[in-house]
């Protein structure tokens, strides 16, 4: 029987393990205290019949193969798994502060046209420690104040897990991590999003990226199974409010969905929900036709958009140079 990675246990499923232990549940407030908050090895910690639990437990890591910095200051990080696939991970600045971009796939089955890390396909879902070990080595970098689920991978499509690492990183004895700083962005799969808005508190980010299915078709071949109305179906039953709203994203590209007719169509669209507006100028890369959108050209998307009352933001690109930017991660 293969044992469990104990990064991919949740404090409720440590503590049962104790207890089939002879161990006192109340150990796994410890453990998750060593392993999670000081980031110490397992085999360092304190406990009465360590040994009873290192002998039932797998304790894998990812290895760093490379780390590369861009001009402003992103750090890439290109990590080699057990079974020695590969997966990528960014640390972005913001201000003062530091975001994680983590993986939740290897690969991606969805093969958004815009995207390089879909490009070849999906290898497999990541586990939950690999999710989790990801944010720990940023982490050791710098303070990671948020956390997105943007790198390779549709993070619905591995649900159970990302489901899990939220729960891991969120418990106070370990991370502490508040999910009010985890952001979970989706193609749009109308069940997960109703569920997610169940299971946890985190946020919610859904990349639509075209007003009519005819485009969103070539765009994004998923929305062949979950047209717009049916994703944004979804997003209004899900419990959305003013102060947990859904980031809708929207990637600009040249004559495609940048004219201001777009932006009122996008305004109608939206019309009545709890959402914010994120603009994603394209980055150009040499896997894709599709051009970036004229500075101009979003501001007057932005403008459109502002007018009717929508929050707007346009997200600047971050470590274009290395190729860490939207979609141009990799594996
Ligand atoms: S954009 Fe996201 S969902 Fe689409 S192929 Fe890339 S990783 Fe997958």
């Amino acid at each position: 029987m293969t044992k469990p990675q104990l990064k991919s246990l949740t404090h409720k499923e440590l503590q049962s393990l104790l207890k089939q232990l002879n161990i006192n549940p109340f150990n796994a407030n410890k453990v998750f205290k060593h392993i999670y908050h000081k980031q110490e090895s397992i085999d360092t910690i304190d406990l009465p019949n360590k040994e009873k639990l290192l002998d039932k437990i797998e304790t894998k890591s990812l290895k760093i193969i490379k780390k590369i910095k861009s001009k402003d200051h992103t750090t890439k990080f290109l990590f080699q798994l057990a079974d020695k696939n590969k997966i990528e991970s960014v640390l972005i600045p913001q201000r003062n502060k530091y975001c994680a971009c983590i993986s939740t796939q290897v690969g991606c089955a969805l093969r958004c046209k815009f995207c390089i890390s879909g490009r070849n396909g999906l290898k497999r879902n990541l586990e939950t420690y690999e999710i989790i070990e990801q944010i720990i080595t940023l982490n050791k970098e710098k303070p990671v104040y948020s956390i997105v689920f943007m790198g390779s991978g549709e993070p619905f499509h591995n649900y159970k897990n990302i489901i899990k690492a939220i729960h891991i990183l969120n418990n106070h004895f370990g991370f502490n991590f508040g999910q009010k700083h985890i952001t979970v962005s989706t193609a749009g799969i109308p069940k997960k999003i109703i569920d997610f808005y169940k299971d946890t508190t985190a946020n919610l980010a859904l990349s639509l990226n075209a007003t009519n299915n005819k485009l969103r078709n070539q765009l994004m071949p998923i929305n062949n199974t979950y047209g717009i109305t049916s994703i944004l179906n979804a997003c209004r039953k899900a419990k959305t409010t003013p102060r947990r709203r859904i980031m809708i994203e929207y990637i600009l590209f040249k004559d495609l969905n940048d004219s201001l007719e777009d932006a009122n169509k996008l305004t109608k669209l939206l019309q009545g929900f709890h959402c914010a507006v994120n603009l994603i100028p394209f980055n150009e890369h040499s896997h894709s036709k599709l051009k970036a959108p004229n500075r101009k050209q979003v501001e007057l998307f932005k403008e459109t958009l502002r007018r009717k009352k929508f929050k707007v933001f346009i997200r600047e690109s971050h470590g274009q140079d290395i190729n860490a930017a939207c979609g141009m991660l990799s594996n």
